[in-house]
């Protein structure tokens, strides 16, 4: 699998740099976002190195469906209420202008009761 050893997020994978896991398998992890933004605040995360959403190729398309099957299960998972009285948000920043910092694509997930912090 392809990884790149100065990833911030690459490390987290291979428990290098702690963080609170919230889902793990082969392919994918996800781990509570360090400054949250709302009560809950977690990152869906493939394990291997892809930058940004800007990469995805249909090569990723099975990989890409299966995260996006795993949010509302593990937003449920996490707390936030059920939709449509409660429910989530999902977004990927891509690039500089889409306001990326860290370069291995993830997916903010992030919900809970009002007000949150931004957003
Ligand atoms: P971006 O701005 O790239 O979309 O989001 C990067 C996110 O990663 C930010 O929300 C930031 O709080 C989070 N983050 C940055 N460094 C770490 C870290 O070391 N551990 C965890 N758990 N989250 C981090
Ligand atoms: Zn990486």
């Amino acid at each position: 699998m392809h990884t790149d050893p100065n990833c911030l997020f690459c490390k987290i994978v291979a428990g290098k740099i702690p963080s609170k896991k919230v889902y793990e398998d082969e392919e994918l992890f996800a781990f509570h976002d360090i400054n949250p933004w709302a009560p809950v605040h977690f990152l869906i995360i493939p394990k291997m190195h892809i930058p940004s959403l800007a990469q995805a190729t249909p090569d990723h398309a099975a990989l890409l469906g299966r995260m996006m099957v795993l949010v509302p299960q593990l937003a449920l998972q996490e707390g936030v209420n059920p939709y449509p009285n409660g429910g989530f948000r999902l977004v990927t920043n891509t690039g500089e202008e889409g306001g990326q910092e860290v370069h291995h694509m993830h997916w903010h997930v992030m919900g809970g009761p009002r007000p949150w912090l931004r957003g």
